[in-house]
Parts: C-alpha cells; structure tokens; sequence
C-alpha cells in the first residue's frame, strides 16, 4: 500500500483534517504527524499548518498526491479561532482536494451521521426547510441531490417526529446469525459457535424483558414501538422465538404500541413456523432482508441461500397476510456492479415491498476492494445510492429516515423507503435522538432521553458475558432508574 503521511502543523485539528482527507483517499491508512514530531518518511503527504504573521494567520495546505503536488496559502484574521478557524482550514483542505481528485464528495463537507436532524432542529426552531438547505449548500458544499434526500426525508419526518417524554421504544436483541457475512460489522455470533448457549440466553433475555417491564410499569413508561433484532431473530427455533415474544407480551404493557417489528432477516432461517408465531405473538411488521438478488455476490459475502430463497421466503410472508414487509438491500457490495445493484433493485421493487430499505457498505469491511479500486469504486457505489434515490419515490416509496454511518463507502447514507403510513417510527426516532429506548440483550444499548440530556447504559456484548454477568447487568438497571428520574448525566457522554 502506498504510504501518506498526514502533518498537522501550528493546529490542533488533526481530526477533523483527517475526516476531510479520508472523503477524497478512501480506505487509506495515514501516518500522523503532529507538532513537535518529525515528518514521516511516505510517498504522499498532505501538510495543513496555521502560521501567525504579524496581524494575521497564515493557512497553508500542501498536497502531494499521485495527481501531482499543489498548494493553498490563505490569510485570516488573528481574531479567528475554535470552530470557525477549523472551518476554514478544512474549507481550504477540501477545496483543494476537490480541484487535485476532480471527486466532489456527494455530502460536501459534512461528516455527521444525522444530516436530516440539521433540517428538522432548524424546523423546530423556527426556521424553514429551505433556509436550514441554504446552510448545508453554503456552508458544507452538499450537493443538490443530497439536499433534495435530506429535504423530502426531513418533510415526511416532521409530522410523525412530536412524541410525548414517557413515550418509548423497546429494543430486544437475538445476536445470532446462522453464519457470519463477510461485510458484518455488527456484534453477531453465527450459530455453529453459539448454539449450545442460544437456550440460556433465551431463558435470561426473558429475565430481563420482565424486569424492564416494571420499570415501564412503575414510571409510567408508554411503549409506542418494539423492535427485535439483531443479529437474525428468526435464527432461533420457532419455539424460542415463541418464548422470546411471549416474554414480551407478558411482561411489556403493549396497548399503546404502534408497530411491532421483528426483522426476520435471512433467507435461510425463514420458515412457515416462524412467520405463523411472529404472526400469532401480534408483531406487525417484518423485515426479510435479501440485500441483493444476484447469486453470484450472495455466495462472496458468505450469506447461504440464494435469491430465490429469499423471493420465497418474501413470498410467503405475504400469502400468510404480513402487510408490512421491509427489504433490505446493500449498495457496494464485493463484487457486485452497477448493473447488478440495478437489476436487484427493479427486482425488489416488482416484489412491491412496503418499505425498501437501501445502505452503503461500511468501509471496514471493504478495505482492500475500495484501496485497490479508490474514487472510481466510491463513485460507482454513489451511482447506485442515487439510482435508489431516483427511482424509488418516482414509484411511491419516499425517503423517511437516513442517516451515515462511519466509514461508509464515500461517506454515502443508508436510506429506508416506505410507502406513505409505512414509514418505520422506531426507525425514525432511533435516528432523531429524542425518544428513550430501553434494549434487552447482548450488546443492546439502552438510550434515556430526559430533558434534551441522553444517558446510555450498555448490556454485555457477549452472550457468555451476557449470561453469566446477569445478575450483575440487573444490577445496573439502577443507572436506567437514575436516569429516568433525575433526566440523564451529562450531554457529553454521548458524541453523536
Ligand atoms: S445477517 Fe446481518 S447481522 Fe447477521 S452476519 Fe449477516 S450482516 Fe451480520
């Protein structure tokens, strides 16, 4: 791999300068070099520093790239400091980036994962969709494509977002999967590792479902949304799956909820038997995730059915009366190409789901395809995002969430669509940041949002932690309580 070497000078913004580098050198590793340490021996460098001289600061960004070497020299006021001199050198950086690639990265210089909250905060106070846009388009170069996403999603979110304090979501989480794909960046533990302690697990996950129920009970907690999933719920047996939503039923008070998802995921775990309980245990929505209708890339990322399956198992959740059926499907995947994404989205979009969702690979686990492949595979993965982004709310599934995760392929977004009065909302509020969400499980993460303060209280992220530690992790139901009653610790334990 060649070496680039990234030099921070006269600066402490390394990290935001990184996040502008890494939008134009995905899947580079940099060696960093601060003041006070000798620049690096690489064979491509990018040098930021802030100077003073005399009245003014001098920025300078040096950039030594296979496209050639240039620079940019600015002057600004001395009295520019914090966020706004970050800003301008970060301005300089990609600006100068842009011009060496030729690449306009699609979100500009945005690098949050909630660029629809920017518009629906501006919203709530008082300003107007288009005036928050301005401020994207100006101030961090996004595009008009993005903007349109992010203002049709922000424009369905808006009228669904109002929620009252003790208004929740309840998160379960099954981390079992019945093999690993090879794209996974979740924690979930395929099952050939984890079945003899799948049993024990079940047994506390529904300890723990009745103990958050009292909570729910004793603070007059509403649950408006549940949401299982993992990992692949339908990994379990029909009859753990049974007792699983059974323990939800009897413990969880359900009468205000407004959906019931249980993400039925893969293809291979999905039976008849499963549907039937899902279905008895009064969950009304489903997810049967096929992430793309071509064989050939099902079998590189390790998932074992092929896309027949997965049309079937779709298939049949609708003879079996399922009226809410979310697919999944994943943009970047190794070896697929435009023309394959496009052919399993018109597939898709013929099986006529109620909501389809569509995310980027994550960088981490495409490493080597996007180093070997650089800007040309970051922009044919962002010619599928925008093919989806077209074509799906010309055929009546509109935007509703979105949100980016890190390290996605050319910092592109996951995107759900839904049919009008199908939007997902545990979906939108997990995304928004304004609901509490109490989550039984491993690894599950427990968010209380009081007041405008989140506190978070995670469970253990193994299973065998999970099981052991129980009686511990109950312990620690006490920080939820906390939290409820005193409105969360302080905002910055949690860097969203
Ligand atoms: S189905 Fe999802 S959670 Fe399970 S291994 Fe594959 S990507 Fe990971």
């Amino acid at each position: 791999m060649e070496r680039y070497a990234l030099v921070f000078r006269g600066h402490r913004f390394g990290y935001e300068v990184q996040a502008i580098a890494k939008l134009f050198l995905p899947g580079v590793r940099f060696l960093l070099c601060e003041d006070g340490q000798p620049e690096p021996e690489a064979e491509y460098c990018l040098l930021t520093q802030i100077t003073p001289t005399g009245d003014a600061l001098t920025l300078l960004c040096r950039a030594v790239l296979p496209e050639g070497a240039r620079e940019s020299v600015q002057t600004q006021p001395t009295a520019l400091s914090g966020n706004a001199l970050e800003k301008a050198l970060c301005t300089q950086l990609y600006l100068l980036l842009r011009e060496m690639t030729g690449y306009t990265p699609p979100w500009g210089m945005l690098t949050g994962i909630r660029p629809v909250r920017m518009i629906t905060q501006a919203v709530q106070q008082g300003c107007t969709p288009e005036a928050a846009c301005a401020r994207m388009r100006e101030e961090y170069l996004v595009s008009e494509e993005k903007l349109r996403l992010a203002l049709e999603t922000a424009r369905v979110q808006l009228p669904i977002l109002p929620h009252a304090q003790e208004e929740i979501g309840l998160y379960v989480s099954i981390p079992f999967c019945p093999t690993r794909c090879s794209y996974c960046s979740f924690v979930s533990h395929s099952m050939d590792s984890a079945r003899a302690l799948i049993p024990a697990y079940v047994e506390k996950l529904c300890e723990e479902l009745a103990v958050l129920g009292n909570i729910i009970r004793e603070r007059g907690l509403i649950v408006q949304s549940v949401y299982i999933g993992g990992g692949t719920p339908t990994s379990l047996t029909a009859l753990q799956l049974r007792q699983v939503m059974e323990a939800v039923a009897e413990h969880i008070p359900l009468t205000h909820a407004r959906e019931y998802t249980v993400e039925a995921g893969r293809a291979d775990t999905i039976t008849r038997e499963k549907l039937s309980v899902i279905r008895q245990m009064g969950a009304t929505r489903i997810s049967v995730n096929p992430q793309t209708l071509q064989d050939s890339v099902l079998e590189v990322i390790g998932r074992r059915h092929t896309a027949q399956q997965a049309v079937r198992a779709y298939e049949t959740a609708r003879e079996m009366g399922f009226d809410d059926i979310n697919m999944d499907l994943i943009a970047g995947l190794p070896t697929d190409t435009f023309e394959g994404f496009a052919d399993t989205l018109s597939r898709v979009m013929a099986l006529s789901p109620d909501s389809i969702t569509v995310h980027t690979l994550t960088r981490k686990r495409a490493a080597d395809l996007y180093t070997a492949q650089g800007l040309t595979g970051v922009q044919e993965v962002s010619a599928m995002a925008k093919l989806a982004a077209d074509r799906l709310p010309q055929a009546g599934w509109r935007p509703y969430y979105l949100y980016r995760q890190k390290n996605t392929i050319g910092n592109l977004e996951n995107v759900g669509y839904a049919r009008p009065g199908k939007e997902n909302l545990y979906n939108i509020l997990i995304m928004d940041e304004t609901q509490t969400i109490l989550a039984a499980g491993c690894a599950a993460s427990t968010k209380v949002v009081k007041n405008g303060q989140i506190t978070r209280v995670m469970n253990y992220k193994f299973p065998y932690e999970y099981i052991g530690r129980f009686d511990q992790l109950m312990e620690k139901k006490q920080e939820i309580l906390r939290a409820l009653d005193a409105g969360g610790r302080s905002a910055g334990e949690d860097r969203t």
